[in-house]
């Protein structure tokens, strides 16, 4: 009987010690993080010294909840870093920020069909945001992704693109319209300017990429990317634009020659 029960005190704890949580152990950031930022990131390289130190806590919070693989392609620390780097950029001017909305990013060695994520046959996708049964993952094209952040005069950032969408979809739907960003005294002028916005594209009178004018979900995340990766010339030529975007992110990307709002 003493024996019994001194077997049963022994499971209990053994069960004890082994259920108990363990603490938490931040994720180790990628080996030459710093200089791998400095090197490919314009938007951090632009940042003062508390800026790019905010800026790697939220890198590493990132890396910390959501999973990188590759599919059919290898994944490397840049590669973690850009991704990571693309879903931080549009959040920085918030203080507290999850994706809730993602789990896995999966990295594809090119482009895809949008229809079965194929590779072969006609693909002409660079990145998606999963629905259905795709819910919570992103898929994006490697060399696209690398494309974002390495033309630094470009005005497009595939990585940027997506996790706009994400942001979008914060409210259940991807319709260009950020509900719990965006004011609601500015609703209307933010509608008014992405119609008026996509009427130019449409008619040859913009420079925005004409596949922001395929609809307002895709015209948000469009001029977001221009935005982010050219703010000075996207403040000149779209100072209207520009004035709800810094609205809607809360935020003057570094570069633009507006102070920022992160402490300085
Ligand atoms: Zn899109």
């Amino acid at each position: 009987m003493v024996v019994a029960f001194v077997f049963i005190i022994i499971v209990a704890l053994a069960m004890f010690f082994a259920l108990r949580k363990k603490p938490a152990v931040p994720t180790p950031m990628p080996v030459g993080y710093k200089e791998l930022l400095i090197k490919h990131v314009a938007f951090y390289r632009n940042l003062d010294d508390a800026g790019q130190l905010l800026f790697r806590q939220k890198v590493q919070s990132f890396l910390g909840y959501v999973r990188i693989h590759g599919v059919d392609t290898t994944v490397d620390d840049l590669d973690k870093l850009l991704v990571a780097a693309s879903a931080v950029i549009p959040i920085f001017g918030f203080p507290e920020w999850k994706y809730y909305n993602l789990t896995d990013v999966l990295l594809y060695p090119g482009n895809f069909s949008e229809t079965n994520f194929s590779t072969t046959g006609n693909p002409d996708v660079l990145g998606m945001v999963g629905e259905g049964a795709m819910q919570r993952m992103m898929i994006l094209s490697k060399p696209a992704l690398h494309n974002g952040f390495g033309n630094t005069m470009g005005k497009e950032n595939t990585g940027i693109h997506e996790f706009v969408h994400l942001i979008d979809k914060d409210d259940g739907v991807v319709d260009g319209l950020p509900e719990e960003l965006l004011e609601k005294k500015y609703t209307i002028p933010w509608l008014h300017l992405m119609a008026e916005n996509i009427a130019a594209i449409k008619a040859g009178k913009s420079d925005i990429n004409v596949y922001g004018a395929t609809n307002h979900a895709e015209f948000f995340a469009v001029a977001s990317e221009y935005f982010f990766a050219q703010p000075a010339l996207f403040k000149t030529i779209h100072p209207e634009l520009y004035a709800l975007l810094s609205q809607i992110f809360h935020q003057h990307p570094p570069g633009g020659g507006m102070r920022n709002n992160w402490g300085n």
